[in-house]
């Protein structure tokens, strides 16, 4: 495989796609920044794949004027982008979003009987599939050799709809097969993947992410970047801490703790491929091209430096108490453990004592009922909602007591690096402050 510069991957993501304007900022970002990339992964523009969910629930709903409003809408969005974009000469890429808005009308059309998985994985991906098309033509306008590549051919996958299992051996034959040696910056769809007899999967919601760190590892690459709409990783989610501190370095091992504790930063699924060829992954803003970003690889030196603080909301607690007054021994617990398996919900955090089970779990699906139900006959199961869960990594006391001050502790877990505490939602404040 020949590999014209720097085999690099960048990843950007929705937010930093939401007009012409980004479109044309990202061209001149491509232009500017050192080392070219080999490979492009894009993700719908904006919202768009949260308006193709609501388009296959009217689908599916037989909402024939809600569905025929929303697909002009989207219509009407990508092709004022394109507008925008090429003036007089934005009928050849006008032409290709028509032909995809048409073809993602016929499956609509087509598949509404079909399983919802299924339907789901073979109209969602349209937002990628227009997002890419639309910035693989502007770069190429703008002097840059790029060529449109459907990730549907690249990323081989099983049919397990919506969450799609990736086939490393396959998928890696596929990119050598590319043909690399006419130097084309490749652009492709985050999120998407394909079956080996060609049906559409997708890797879950937020799976662009995954899909740059899949072709990494399958390329070998050197450095994966994913441009965000901040700068990099912090120490707390600078949207909700007035004083929190950007963290310039940090371990894969570090940031998928802070995935699983529920940091909004990447998406957990992405570390383990990089982790696993060593391959660098540098967070970095799109609006500022220039400032450090943070890097995460295997060095684990800098992991303590800063306490960590993670938010976790709308919360909620059950304490299970035996009924027949029994211990909660292993037994118990492997029974209570089970019931979670069984109906697919995950705790945030268990805490335990000699005769409860405290499970703090994520905001309420249909899922918790059953489980509620499931548990009771064994247990009497008092439940809290509204609850938000705080985790810090790496805490210090002063620290921890500073955030819990003025907030009654409902439940509460600690280990040698990471704190959890349980407060009532109504409890905590809009924007926070770490005591310094
Ligand atoms: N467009 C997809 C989503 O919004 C994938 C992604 O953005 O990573 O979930
Ligand atoms: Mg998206």
């Amino acid at each position: 495989m020949h590999r014209c510069d720097m085999t690099q991957i960048f990843k950007f993501g929705g937010a930093s796609l939401r007009d012409a304007d980004d479109i044309r900022h990202l061209g001149h970002l491509m232009a500017d920044f050192p080392g070219r990339p080999l490979v492009v992964v894009l993700s719908a523009m904006g919202k768009t794949t949260n308006a193709l969910e609501a388009l296959l629930d009217a689908a599916r709903g037989n909402d024939e004027a809600n569905y025929r409003e929303r697909l002009e809408n989207l219509r009407r969005d990508h092709l004022a982008i394109v507008g925008a974009l090429f003036g007089s000469k934005a009928s050849p890429v006008a032409q290709r979003v028509e032909a995809l808005i048409a073809e993602l009308d016929q499956h609509h059309r087509t598949l509404a009987k079909h399983a919802r998985p299924f339907h789901y994985d073979q109209t969602i991906g349209f937002g990628e599939l227009m997002s890419t098309t639309i910035v693989s033509a502007w770069l190429e306008a703008s002097g840059i050799a790029t060529r449109w590549q459907d990730a549907r051919r690249l990323i081989v996958t099983d049919d397990c709809y919506q969450a799609a299992n990736v086939d490393w051996a396959a998928t890696t034959e596929r990119l050598r097969e590319l043909a690399w040696d006419d130097c084309r910056l490749l652009v492709t769809q985050g999120f998407l993947g394909g079956t080996q007899d060609g049906q559409t999967t997708t890797l879950g919601r937020g799976g662009s992410d995954y899909s740059a760190a899949i072709l990494a590892h399958c390329l070998e690459a050197e450095r994966v970047t994913m441009w965000k709409d901040v700068p990099g990783l912090f120490n707390a989610d600078p949207r909700r801490f007035d004083n929190a501190t950007q963290l310039e370095h940090i371990s894969y091992a570090e940031t998928i703790e802070l995935a699983w504790h529920g940091a909004k930063v990447i998406h957990p699924k992405s570390l383990a491929p990089l982790q696993r060829k060593r391959i660098p992954l540098t967070v970095r803003s799109f609006k500022a091209p220039r400032t450090p970003g943070s890097t995460i690889d295997a060095d684990p030196r800098h992991d303590g430096d800063v306490p960590i603080v993670i938010l976790r909301e709308a919360q909620i607690l059950l304490t299970l108490y035996p009924r027949d007054f029994a211990l909660m021994d292993e037994a118990h617990q492997h029974d209570i453990l089970g019931h979670l398996v069984r109906v697919g919900v995950h705790a945030s955090m268990i805490d335990s004592a000699a005769m409860r089970v405290s499970l703090c779990l994520d905001r309420p699906t249909g899922r918790l009922e059953a489980l509620v139900e499931a548990l009771s006959a064994d247990y009497r199961v008092v439940r809290r909602n509204n609850l938000t869960l705080l985790t810090v990594r790496h805490p210090d006391d002063g620290l921890l007591e500073g955030l819990s001050a003025g907030r009654d502790c409902l439940a509460e877990r600690r280990n040698a690096d990471t704190a959890q505490r349980l407060f009532p939602g109504d409890q905590c404040p809009e924007s926070w402050h770490l005591p310094t």
